[in-house]
């Protein structure tokens, strides 16, 4: 349980596949479709509407509104309105507001599983587990609102004394993708609003019902109008860009690509606005001869197949040493081989389908790339054809290091291995890369555990262990994977200002 929350879950008795898709389907119907601006529901100017698939059949399961840019500058403009009244609206309130949407997550949590995996494809358990996860950062910030402090200093020589303040920001603009739909967002939302910023939410348009859901909570929570806004788009792009080109909005925090996130920095750049950015993840994961091999294995699982591989966290590139790659090799392939692929909601489905046709193309070519420079595929390899977008769980053995397999995020249930034989050889391949967010080591050498998870350029590291989410803990990268940190206690000061005023003491 990644949540720190340790209430007994309860026994339920499992619905049938055809059982849970009729709930999520009925859930998704309940969901309001429109634009949430200044504390109303509406249609995009002009009626465009998007639609949504179900990514193991393919086939539309609802329609939202698709904003135009004149759609998204009311939702700023109804920030902008809200951000004096929400700045000064007392910490605990704000945190209240915050503490009862987490309660409505907890208390829906099914059906919001069951509508995530709907749209998202990921199994239901895996959607139980993230929407606990994204109700986590609720009631984390709902806590930090109050703990927004400040300072009190003497100057050097005597006499001047500072007094530091933190502030909020002002409005943000907060992209969020559609891998992780509802924890990317209060991962951001959570601390905005505890800081006392307001928001305006643009999702990804593969997966908005997450987050629809997640606003009518906060909605009904008590925020009040105009702190949350939230469009939905098929032109992220040009709504951004006008969004960021605006005076009245103060900060961007976006998840997603290194590529778009790069494309908002330069724009960001001409108003100097604050960012924050939480982009794309090359993971490597190192097996040294010294690990517990079945530790190794069971954490490659869990970090390779989470969220069907598509998560920036992803194990992308598994350098495992010589003396025992073929063990750690032939384990990999037995537990992955025997997952069950099907549709997220069926009971008996371990993993699920990838988000769109695009993704299984673009895994199937570099399966293909790794295979024509040498590689050998030990399970899976190929597209699972019919309906929806599934792809077998593979494992490819004697990769080449310039195989793109190994250079590029895969977002998908591929695991590429490569073998190595010295520490320093592994930690060098570990790091050649334009990349740093996550890395992964397993030894039950704790010297060298310590030595190499503080060579390896990641914002985070698991050691021994595949899953390193944790509300408590700062996530973020290093290098092209991104800039600031969420969650934590640092979390945040993503949306606080610093501020001293210099006070005449003597
Ligand atoms: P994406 O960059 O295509 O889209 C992310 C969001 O940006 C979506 O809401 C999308 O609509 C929007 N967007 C697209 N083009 C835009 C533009 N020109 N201007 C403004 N917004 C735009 O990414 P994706 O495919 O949705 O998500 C997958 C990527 O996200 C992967 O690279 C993954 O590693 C990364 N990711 C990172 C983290 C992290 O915390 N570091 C977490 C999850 C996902």
């Amino acid at each position: 349980d990644r949540t720190g929350d340790d209430r007994p879950v309860e026994e339920e008795t499992m619905a049938s596949f055809d059982e849970a898709l009729a709930a999520a389907t009925a859930v998704a119907g309940s969901v309001p479709k429109g634009l949430y601006i200044d504390g109303e529901w509406r249609p995009a100017q002009g009626g465009k509407a998007l639609a949504v698939e179900d990514p193991a059949t393919g086939s539309v399961i609802a329609e939202v509104a698709d904003a135009s840019v004149a759609d998204a500058l009311d939702a700023l403009a109804a920030a902008d309105r809200a951000q004096h009244a929400w700045a000064a609206t007392a910490p605990r309130e704000r945190g209240e507001v915050l503490r009862r949407a987490f309660e409505l997550m907890v208390a829906r949590r099914d059906d919001l599983a069951g509508l995530m995996t709907l749209e998202m494809g990921k199994a239901f358990a895996e959607s139980q587990a993230e929407v606990s996860y994204a109700a986590e950062f609720l009631r984390w910030f709902a806590e930090e609102a109050v703990r927004i402090d400040g300072g009190y200093l003497a100057a050097p020589g005597g006499g001047s004394r500072v007094l530091l303040m933190r502030q909020p920001v002002g409005p943000c603009l907060l992209i969020t993708p559609w891998n992780f739909p509802m924890a990317m967002g209060t991962r951001k939302i959570g601390p905005a609003l505890a800081a006392g910023c307001t928001v305006v939410v643009k999702p990804a348009k593969q997966t908005p019902l997450s987050m629809l859901a997640l606003v009518g909570i906060l909605e009904e929570a008590g925020v009040p109008r105009g702190v949350v806004n939230l469009f939905t788009t098929a032109r992220a792009g040009a709504a951004s860009s006008a969004l960021l080109d605006d005076a009245r909005l103060r900060k961007v925090s976006f998840t997603g690509s290194t590529e778009v996130g790069r494309t908002l920095l330069s724009q960001a750049a001409n108003r100097v606005l604050r960012t924050s950015m939480e982009l794309g993840g090359n993971a490597p994961f190192l097996v040294f001869d010294d690990a517990d091999l079945d530790l190794a294995i069971e954490g490659a699982v869990q970090a390779k197949m989470r969220n069907v591989g598509e998560a920036c966290t992803a194990a992308n590139r598994f350098y495992v040493q010589r003396s025992v790659v073929d063990r750690f090799v032939a384990g990999l392939a037995e537990r992955l081989g025997s997952l069950r692929v099907g549709h997220g909601l069926d009971p008996a489905t371990d993993v699920g389908p990838l988000i769109d046709g695009n993704a299984v193309k673009s895994v199937g070519e570099l399966v293909a790339d790794a295979t024509a420079a040498g590689a050998k595929v030990v399970t899976g390899g190929a597209a699972i054809a019919g309906d929806g977008y599934f792809f077998a769980p593979t494992v490819l053995s004697g990769v080449p290091g310039e195989a793109r397999t190994v250079r590029e995020e895969i977002f998908g249930p591929v695991a590429p291995v490569v073998a190595f034989d010295a520490e320093d050889e592994a930690v060098g391949m570990a790091n050649a890369s334009e990349y740093g967010l996550a890395s992964y080591v397993f030894t039950e050498n704790l010297a060298r555990g310590l030595r190499v998870s503080e060579r390896l350029e990641s914002g985070m590291v698991g050691l021994n262990q595949g899953i390193i989410s944790n509300p408590a803990a700062p996530f973020g990268g290093v290098k092209q994977s991104g800039l600031g940190r969420e969650g934590g206690r640092v979390g945040i000061d993503e949306y606080l200002n610093i501020k001293y005023t210099a006070v005449r003491a003597n």
